[in-house]
């Protein structure tokens, strides 16, 4: 099966020509030029190529989020133009398995690639999740309940992925809104509410006494770890 890597870049130049030499290596490459973007593009990817300095979301800050997200084994290598130890000491501890600085060779990012992937074969649980009856397919962007497919929008396939990442936490609704819709998300935390009871009527769960996504009174909500 082929390898995806989402190449996150907003210099165009730079870009195509990673892009070009991954392509060139056998992967299937996303290239994006912004932040927002490149995360609605997550289900499926394999490693991630991020730059540092991008116009709509600091890379350090996507990278970050994506770390608590439900593609949290995801390996990340990192693109800057800041060489100095203090910000690789950083961006290492924003959870970036890799660091490459500009100017670089489109070869040596690609051979620094194939090395994470190297690394990351033997410890990532290829993209499953379970809880319960229900199971998830992060590679896929599938789910389904009782062995049987749940037809979810993207945005609910997105919440029930982030919440079974992390079962037994519990979330607030702006937390769920900027982890799963994104800081720039512009609607209030009704969207989550209607998100969930949608979640809920797909897994036949009671809003009163539900069995998977609980609702934690005065504090948000919450995948039960042992449904
Ligand atoms: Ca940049």
């Amino acid at each position: 099966m082929a390898v995806t890597v989402l190449l996150v870049e907003d210099e165009t130049s730079v870009r195509e020509a990673v892009r070009f030499h991954l392509e060139r290596s056998g992967y299937v490459v996303r290239a994006f030029a912004s932040a927002l973007e490149a995360w609605q593009a997550l289900a499926g990817v394999d490693v991630i190529v991020l730059d540092w300095m991008l116009p709509d979301e600091p890379g350090i800050a996507w990278l970050r989020r994506l770390r608590e997200s439900a593609f949290s084994a995801l390996p990340v290598l990192m693109l800057t133009a800041r060489a100095s130890e203090m910000d690789r000491v950083e961006g290492l501890d924003a959870g970036a398995d890799d660091y490459l600085t500009k100017p670089f060779s489109a070869a040596e990012l690609a051979a620094r690639v194939r090395a994470l992937l190297r690394r990351s074969a033997g410890d990532r649980v290829r993209g499953a999740l379970r809880v319960g009856l229900l199971e998830l397919n992060l590679d896929a962007g599938t789910a389904s309940f009782a062995a049987k497919e749940l037809h979810l929008t993207r945005r609910e396939f997105d919440l029930l992925a982030f919440l079974a990442a992390h079962p037994g936490r519990v979330y607030t609704r702006q937390e769920l809104l900027d982890k799963v819709w994104g800081v720039d998300f512009i609607g209030g935390e009704r969207t989550v509410d209607q998100h969930i009871t949608q979640l809920r009527a797909h897994l036949g769960d009671d809003p009163t006494d539900s069995v998977y996504l609980e609702t934690v009174r005065g504090k948000g909500y919450r995948m039960r770890a042992e449904p």
